[in-house]
């Protein structure tokens, strides 16, 4: 890739520094004390508003009589993925958004630590707590090996049924291996968590696409039903002049490096530009500053007070020193002689009210433009949905944005083909792709039980 000016390099030890975990493991005696503020409510609110309902009560009992082995049975039992959650959830506005320590305005029960904190001490171990449940003689596929797919994947395998998971990437984990911040979640953790579920009997097809290295057809013969998984894609178009110049990327061409390479070997420009303002342009912002860019930009054409990111996100890009350039969006990103990006030419903007919607309306400001020097742009305006190859299946109803239509057992309008996660959310979280991909199991569980091909 063509840059202008490209960051600095900074010592292996320095870009380890920069990605360490943002909320590192707990020693045995700060889980020790934090278990033991735990008040173990009955009708726990933190469970009620975990999606996939958690016990949490009882698996911080169990830390705190130190049996680490139960506690993690508890956890994996509801969220295979109970140890990327502890991670990666946004407690805030789930369980430690609902303990009742904020009645008392004292500081919420760490519970995603927790968590971690028991599934580690299995995963450290290699014990598989889980087998296979007795072979039913029925086959699932399932296209996609993300959270989704893989918390329907380990149902099914618990259930019997011998499940193939076929995914384009080279490994399995879908964005917590490509996506998610490297200070929260490394690819090697994840894979960690894969082999828990692989241990289960679940077979994996990586660098496979369903729709060109296999089709429909192929899989309606081998399998008695089809889980779609595909989540998103990467970022759609800014829509402006030069946004085909190198150095003009999409949010996950920017970030999936950072996940699966090593860090030291990764070029960025000096000064970045990253457009949106949601979780993903956090984490664009974040990992620039981190890769030791010393300018960074984020644009968003709204007010702080709209912007979708977390509360707590846009708090780390604060800390990490980012520009923030609030009512204003990109008309046109210009390049150098040398085919690198040389700056990005804004307008300002203004919010108002707009005819028949309860959505205002962005209506730029005239004269208002204004110049940034930068050597790199990063589109983070949301992902873009990867479902018009399901299409080509009868039955299946691919709505206007994009997502896939099903019904409350995950079951698509063709009653072979099941679907869940961010293809059918639109984008949450992962522990929603986790929830929404175990209901869908339970979902093929049911129908293949009842009478045959009947919905
Ligand atoms: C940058 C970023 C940061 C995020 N950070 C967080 C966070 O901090 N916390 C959190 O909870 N959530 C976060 N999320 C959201 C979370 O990653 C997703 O909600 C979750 O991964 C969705 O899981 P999924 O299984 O539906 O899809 P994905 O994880 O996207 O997995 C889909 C898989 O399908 C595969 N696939 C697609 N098409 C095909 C095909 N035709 N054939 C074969 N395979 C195919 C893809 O290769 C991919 O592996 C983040 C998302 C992004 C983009
Ligand atoms: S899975 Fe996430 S939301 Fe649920 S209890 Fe664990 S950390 Fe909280």
């Amino acid at each position: 890739m063509t840059l202008r000016e490209t960051a600095p390099k900074l010592s292996p030890e320095q870009y380890e520094k920069n990605f360490a975990e943002i909320s590192p493991r707990m020693t045995p005696r700060q889980a020790a004390v934090e278990a033991a503020r735990c008040l173990f409510c009955f009708d726990a609110p933190c469970t009620i508003a975990c999606p996939t309902h958690i016990d949490v009560p009882s698996f911080i009992q169990k830390i705190s009589t130190d049996n680490l082995r139960g506690s993690a049975r508890v956890i994996l039992e509801a969220n295979i993925l109970g140890h990327s959650c502890g991670r990666v959830c946004p407690t805030e506005v789930l369980c430690e958004g609902a303990c009742v320590m904020h009645e008392k305005e004292e500081k919420p029960i760490e519970i995603g630590r927790l968590q971690r904190y028991a599934v580690d001490h299995v995963l450290d171990r290699n014990i598989q707590l889980f087998h296979a449940g007795t072979p039913n003689g029925k086959r699932v596929a399932l296209i996609g090996s993300g959270p989704a797919s893989l918390a329907c994947a380990a149902e099914l395998a618990k259930l019997g049924y011998r499940a193939t998971i076929f995914d384009r990437n080279e490994l399995p984990g879908g964005l917590d291996t490509y996506g998610i911040a490297a200070y929260k979640l490394r690819a090697k953790d994840t894979l960690r968590e894969v082999e828990l579920v692989r241990g289960l009997g679940v077979e994996f097809r990586q660098k496979t696409t369903v729709g060109s290295d296999v089709t429909f057809a192929q899989l309606e013969k081998d399998f008695d039903a089809i889980f779609v998984g595909v989540g998103l894609g990467d970022t759609g178009a800014l829509g402006v002049p030069g946004e085909d110049l190198p150095g003009v990327l999409g949010a996950m061409q920017f970030i999936e490096p950072t996940k699966v390479r090593p860090l030291a070997q990764l070029t960025v420009g000096r000064r970045i530009a990253c457009i949106g303002a949601g979780n993903t342009a956090i984490d664009v912002v974040t990992a620039a500053k981190r890769l030791g860019a010393e300018i960074v930009h984020l644009i968003y054409r709204r007010g702080e007070q709209e912007m979708p990111a977390f509360r707590y996100e846009y708090d780390l890009a604060k800390l990490d020193g980012v520009n923030f350039h609030w009512h204003a969006r990109p008309v046109r990103i210009v390049g150098d002689a040398g085919g690198g990006v040389a700056t990005i030419e804004c307008i300002r903007t203004r919010i108002e009210p707009a005819a028949g919607s309860k959505r205002s309306q962005v209506v730029d400001i005239p004269g208002s433009e204004f110049q940034l020097d930068v050597d790199m742009v990063v589109r983070a305006i949301g992902q873009q949905p990867v479902t018009a190859f399901v299409r080509a299946v009868q039955g299946i109803a691919v709505r206007e944005n994009g997502t896939i239509a099903v019904s409350e057992r995950f079951q698509t309008g063709n009653a072979k083909y099941f679907a869940a996660g961010d293809c059918v959310n639109g984008g949450k979280e992962v522990v929603d792709a986790v929830a929404e991909g175990m209901a869908a199991a339970r979902g093929i569980d049911a129908w293949l039980e009842a009478p045959r091909g009947k919905t």
